[in-house]
């Protein structure tokens, strides 16, 4: 059967335990066009629905080749018998259902801009997004929202198609991943129904692209979809990109293309602040019923760095464990229930590996980072490392003065309220600090 070969699939990229726990337990009702997959509560169809679903789904879309992939459908319930209080549990849940859009992927109900944390890091990219929303085809056009992976991209757009479907439910939305773009895109050569194809994205209203940096050297593509965003824009019909770096940086990207980008507005979306991360791990925790010990959120943000993504799975990781077995979520349970996945963590960022790395981030000599010289172009990466050490390793000010090559305790301190100070007034700097902790923390 397909769930049978989807099962052998999913085998690949899944964990045995993984299978055993969650996929294998799901009761599977086959037809030609839908797949029902029948959880035996709401806790295990949530964290399907959150963990795997689109794995299985992208196994579904797979297997079924060319012709139409079934509806992959993820509910409450056991086959054979549809007793009654199952549907009451179905219409009692008042989760709103994924949004339509005409071409692509469903919109994921909860990304909205309510459940967006603001912080900082991600100000800018959330109020164009909401003034995009608010104002479609009017505000700036095309939103372009560039940043790291796990950082909330998806989400932004989403919330956007969202909130543009609830203003106006029969507007014409799309949104797809710059993969998916370029497979239709193909599969429409080939068929020769290009024109078809065309026409349906220029009758968009608006159009979300997402991860455009897949683009990358797919010319045909790029020709195809530079047609299609000039005709979109001169309809005033709003256009949304992501990318996980700065358009100007994707290698294999037409300059056109590039320099078209630019014409709307351009924000980046940053790694959490330390208070953001806290604050997104409260709201998820609240969304799941869960109340979560301040210290424990601080806990597991503090060694989450660079990945709004990992912090939410370290987070459910904590509450399945704790529901598993009954105890409640302490500190010491947090430790035990994130050992492994912090060890990861943990293991990377040590002053010595801070030191290598911006060495090499700079491309200068350790021995010059720890020496006495004090020429300007050693001194920042100097006082950038030390205040990358107080900010991820738990050293103190004398240890990190000590292993810079026996600094004063001042010395340090005074270099995390330089770059501070610079990092506010000078992009630049800030950027680079920015690529440091990602490259330490993922
Ligand atoms: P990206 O597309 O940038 O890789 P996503 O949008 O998929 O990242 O975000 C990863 C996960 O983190 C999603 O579950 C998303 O809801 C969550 N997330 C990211 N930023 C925030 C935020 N500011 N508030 C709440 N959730 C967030
Ligand atoms: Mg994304």
């Amino acid at each position: 059967s397909l769930w049978q070969r989807c099962l052998d699939r999913l085998g690949r990229d899944l964990s045995e335990q993984e299978l055993n726990t969650w996929i294998r337990p799901l009761q599977v009702v086959e037809s030609r066009h839908r797949l029902r997959l029948l959880a035996p509560n709401r806790f295990v169809r949530d964290w399907v629905r959150d963990q795997f679903l689109t794995l299985i789904e992208d196994a579904v879309g797979e297997l079924s080749g060319d012709s139409q992939a079934p509806q992959v459908n993820l509910e409450v319930g056991s086959a054979g018998v549809r007793p009654r209080r199952q549907k009451a549990e179905e219409s009692s849940d008042q989760r709103p259902k994924a949004a339509e859009v005409v071409i692509g992927s469903r919109l994921v109900a909860d990304h909205t801009f309510e459940n967006f944390v603001e912080g900082k890091s991600n100000q800018l990219a959330r109020a164009a997004a909401r003034q995009v929303a608010e104002n479609p085809g009017q505000a700036y056009n095309p939103l372009f929202i560039y940043g790291g992976v796990g950082l909330g991209k998806t989400h932004l757009m989403h919330a956007v198609g969202n909130r543009l479907l609830e203003q106006n439910p029969r507007a014409r939305i799309a949104y797809v991943h710059s993969e998916r773009f370029v497979g239709d895109m193909v599969k429409a050569l080939q068929h020769n129904t290009i024109n078809d194809f065309k026409r349906l994205y220029r009758g968009l209203d608006a159009l979300m692209i997402d991860d455009i940096q897949f683009f990358a050297g797919k010319e045909r593509s790029q020709e195809e979809f530079f047609h299609t965003f000039n005709a979109l824009l001169e309809g005033q019909q709003q256009v949304i990109l992501t990318c996980d770096r700065y358009p100007k940086e994707v290698n294999g990207l037409e300059e056109r293309l590039k320099s078209r980008f630019g014409w709307g507005l351009t924000v980046a979306i940053e790694p959490p602040e330390l208070e953001t991360s806290v604050a997104i791990l409260f709201r998820k925790a609240a969304q799941d019923g869960v109340d979560l010990p301040d210290e424990v959120a601080f806990f597991i943000a503090q060694r989450i760095r660079s990945n709004v993504r990992e912090l939410e799975g370290a987070l459910r990781r904590v509450i399945a464990n704790s529901r598993f077995t009954g105890q409640p979520i302490t500190l010491d349970f947090t430790k035990e229930a994130l050992r492994d996945l912090l060890a990861l963590h943990e293991k990377l960022v040590t002053i010595d590996n801070i030191q290598k790395t911006v060495a090499n981030y700079y491309k200068m000599g350790i021995k010059d980072l720890l020496g006495k010289r004090r020429s300007r172009s050693i001194t920042r990466p100097r006082q950038v490392a030390m205040a990358l050490s107080k900010e991820l390793t738990n050293h103190s000010l004398p240890e990190i003065g000590e292993e810079f090559g026996g600094r004063d305790h001042t010395t340090v301190l005074h270099a995390c309220r330089k770059v501070k100070e610079l990092r506010e007034s000078d992009a630049r700097i800030n950027d680079d600090y920015q690529n440091l902790l990602r490259t330490l923390t993922s």
